[in-house]
């Protein structure tokens, strides 16, 4: 498991996969353990590092992980099968935005996809989180330029900044969800679904 993780982790580097930053992903695991969540929907797979690691923190861990990508499905269908996890995680190939989910609800949900669609993201997979759950999302600093669209030369670049402003100021005003931010890795944050009184 330690050694299929080092090669991962240089497949990634090797290929420019963005898998998630280690300080970023034992902050998670320890609120795994933490919170006590046993099933968790992932949106954005890539290689299956994350997804891994998530599901490695207790036996009853389970995660059901979604990537649109097929050579990264492929991939993490592979390294997903390397540590026996078959029976953990369920690799789903399919857009999130796509993704037809039914009865199922989640402890958690960790959004790790394309920055520009979070709010959809958050709007759609509110509905599959259990009271009391959580949803995370990683890369809200999407390294250090949020916060400072307006100083961006290039446009595209500028608009996905934007979005993940958006995001957060979403996110900050939700009458329905309690947001915390943590300035670490890329920048997480942790929803938290208010009581209804
Ligand atoms: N969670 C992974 C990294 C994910 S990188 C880790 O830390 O190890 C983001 C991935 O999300 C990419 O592989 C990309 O193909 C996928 N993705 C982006 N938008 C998506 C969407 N709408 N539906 C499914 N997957 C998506
Ligand atoms: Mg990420």
């Amino acid at each position: 498991m330690k050694q299929l993780i080092i090669e991962m982790e240089e497949y990634a580097s090797l290929k420019n996969i963005p898998i998630i930053e280690k300080e970023s992903i034992k902050f998670i695991m320890r609120f795994i353990k933490e919170k006590n969540i046993k099933n968790i929907l992932e949106i954005g797979s890539a290689i299956g590092y994350s997804t891994i690691l998530m599901a490695s923190v207790g036996e009853e861990v389970t995660v059901t992980t979604i990537e649109r990508d097929e050579s990264r499905y492929m991939e993490c269908l592979k390294n997903v099968k390397k540590c026996g996890f078959e029976k953990k995680i369920n690799v789903v190939f399919q857009d999130a935005l796509d993704v037809n989910l039914t009865g199922v609800k989640y402890d958690m949900i960790f959004i790790d996809a394309a920055k520009g669609q979070y709010i959809k993201f958050f709007e759609k997979f509110k509905y599959f989180l259990k009271d009391g759950g959580y949803i995370i999302t990683d890369n809200l600093k999407f390294h250090g330029h949020v916060g400072k669209s307006q100083e961006i030369e290039s446009k595209n670049l500028r608009g996905l900044v934007e979005k993940i402003e958006n995001y957060i100021t979403f996110l900050e005003n939700n009458e329905e969800f309690e947001t915390n931010f943590y300035d670490v890795g890329d920048g997480l944050s942790v929803s938290v679904k208010k009581d209804e009184k």
